[in-house]
């Protein structure tokens, strides 16, 4: 089941987004229909600013050519594609004489139905010609020169096909054009029931010369076609917005499942706890303290600390380890002898800094007798003198300081004359010799030699038989930590063991 939740957690965050658009598409879908009226209206009136612009330069070029005789010069002025453009359906020319033509040749009676004495007196004017046989009424432009008359019927086929663009049958437009004098004439386009539906919702405009009045209407028709048009929109927004959380999701997983997020989450549920090795004194067999040793408890699996230390250092996480470690230790300090202490191991940025006495600090400084730390020289100490000040420090509070891996590393003597420190812990290397022929033995006959002429306290580790527990006590080395007497232990694993000690060596309870 575990490797499937992954799974459905990344379904989840995919389908969600996209049901939670399509729950929200209803709500959209008003604002998204007004929006549509808005962005017809616009159009509508750029096209119908674009038509008049293109009008007045061709009408005005050609009014200025005419004869006004209806003869070959005003045949071919009608007939010019120049000016017999998209936006004019027919041309033609009334003449005082009575004459008429047009684009198409003679004078057409659809123009003489136009009462040209009902028509105002002005230059330029704008009517209708009169709706026949159930056809559209179409706009005139007309033009007095004298006493003839120029016009154009204007094709207004651009605003059918406007208004049913994308949205068919979801706009109904209405043209009023107003004459002076004269009532106004109504252009209909588009579906003409919208403007009888209850809920429906309109915008209204005039153009440049305030002449045509422009009304849009939308209802029912529209706030579907919004609706559809939110669901689209609103599915493609989940499908993007469910890809990029799967994105952040495998990818926090693939961070959390890295090293360093596994330690960090390991942290969080407070995963690093400490294990104890007996520390064991061969003149009394008294269990005189433990070194606590890092256990990373991941579920059932128990890590030890070589596969993460060095990384949990670099990375600075060694710090709120050792926080959550110390602690435990002094939560576990009450169930242990009072006699017996525990040595914690600490790195180099703990002193270098006021870490360690702050987290001390903070703590109330619990137990200074029982509670001692190791510095491993392993690790070069860069800022000698503020480790040496804190040390001080510490040592003043009651603190007790061991030197780890002694004569394994960097500047043994040197740390312990500058630190102050009087405890040093033989490294396993060295006890590795006794009983060998290899060289390393006798620089443990040199460090033990040192130890007890400086008045050290010198604890020997993995020591793993009774050989080379003799031969270290025989030398005068007698704290002895090592599988030979005992492995790290958790608390309750240590109580056992701590039981069947004092079995074996009644006289050193
Ligand atoms: P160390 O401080 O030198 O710890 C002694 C290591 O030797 C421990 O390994 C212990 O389990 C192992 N050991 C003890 N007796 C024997 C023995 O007789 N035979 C053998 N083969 N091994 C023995 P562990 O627990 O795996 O720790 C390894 C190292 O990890 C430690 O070496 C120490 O450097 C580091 N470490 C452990 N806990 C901490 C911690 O809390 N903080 C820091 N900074 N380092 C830690
Ligand atoms: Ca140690
Ligand atoms: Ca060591």
């Amino acid at each position: 089941m575990q490797p499937i939740r992954p799974l459905w957690n990344s379904l989840l965050l995919f389908i969600v987004p996209i049901i939670i658009g399509q729950l929200l598409a209803p709500w959209q879908s008003t604002q998204m229909a007004y929006h549509l009226l808005q962005q017809k209206v616009t159009e509508i009136k750029m096209a119908t600013e674009e038509r008049n612009h293109e009008l007045d330069i061709a009408l005005s070029s050609q009014l200025a050519k005419f004869d006004f005789n209806c003869g070959a010069n005003d045949m071919a002025l009608l007939r010019d594609p120049r000016f017999y453009s998209t936006h004019i359906r027919l041309q033609g020319l009334e003449l005082a004489s009575g004459k008429s033509c047009s684009s198409l040749g003679l004078g057409i009676p659809l123009i003489h139905e136009l009462n040209h004495d009902e028509l105002p007196a002005s230059k330029y004017g704008l009517t209708a010609t009169t709706a026949r046989f159930n056809t559209e009424q179409e706009v005139v432009a007309y033009a007095r020169v004298g006493d003839n008359l120029a016009y154009w019927v204007l094709d207004n086929s651009w605003s059918h096909q406007l208004i049913q663009h994308s949205c068919t049958n979801c706009f109904y437009l209405e043209f009023t054009q107003r004459h002076q004098g004269m009532a106004p004439t109504l252009f209909p386009r588009g579906d003409r029931s919208i403007k009888t539906e209850n809920s429906n919702y309109s915008q209204s405009f005039l153009d440049q010369r305030q002449l045509i009045k422009q009304t849009v209407w939308a209802g029912k028709a529209l706030k579907e076609y919004a609706l559809q048009q939110v669901k689209r929109y609103g599915l493609w927004i989940g499908i993007a917005v469910g890809c990029l959380l799967n994105a952040i999701y495998w990818l926090l997983r693939s961070y959390r499942r890295s090293l360093k997020g596994l330690l960090q989450t390991g942290l969080e549920h407070r995963e690093f706890i400490p294990f104890y090795q007996p520390v064991v004194d061969t003149r009394s067999h008294q269990v005189v303290g433990f070194e606590a040793l890092l256990r990373w408890q991941r579920g059932s699996e128990l890590i030890p600390p070589n596969t993460f230390i060095d990384y949990a250092e670099e990375q600075q996480l060694i710090l709120p380890m050792t926080e959550q470690l110390l602690q435990q230790v002094i939560n576990d300090l009450p169930l242990l002898a009072p006699e017996q202490w525990v040595s914690v191991n600490v790195v180099a940025a703990h002193i270098e800094q006021p870490l360690l006495r702050t987290l001390l600090s903070d703590c109330h400084h619990p137990a200074p007798t029982r509670l001692t730390f190791e510095l491993t020289e392993r690790k070069p100490i860069l800022d000698i003198q503020a480790a040496t000040r804190e040390i001080t420090l510490l040592q003043q509070l009651g603190y007790h300081f061991k030197l780890d891996d002694f004569g394994t590393g960097y500047g043994g003597f040197a740390y312990l004359q500058s630190l102050g420190i009087r405890q040093i812990k033989i490294d396993k290397m060295f006890v590795d010799t006794i009983g060998t022929h290899d060289l390393k033995r006798s620089v443990l006959d040199a460090i033990i030699a040192f130890g007890r002429k400086s008045g050290m306290e010198m604890i020997a580790e993995g020591v793993e038989t009774q050989e080379q527990a003799d031969y270290l006590h025989q030398q005068g080395v007698y704290l002895i930590q090592g599988y030979v007497f005992g492995k790290p232990m958790s608390l309750t694993e240590l109580a056992d063991w701590q039981q069947e000690w004092q079995l074996q060596y009644p006289q050193s309870a």
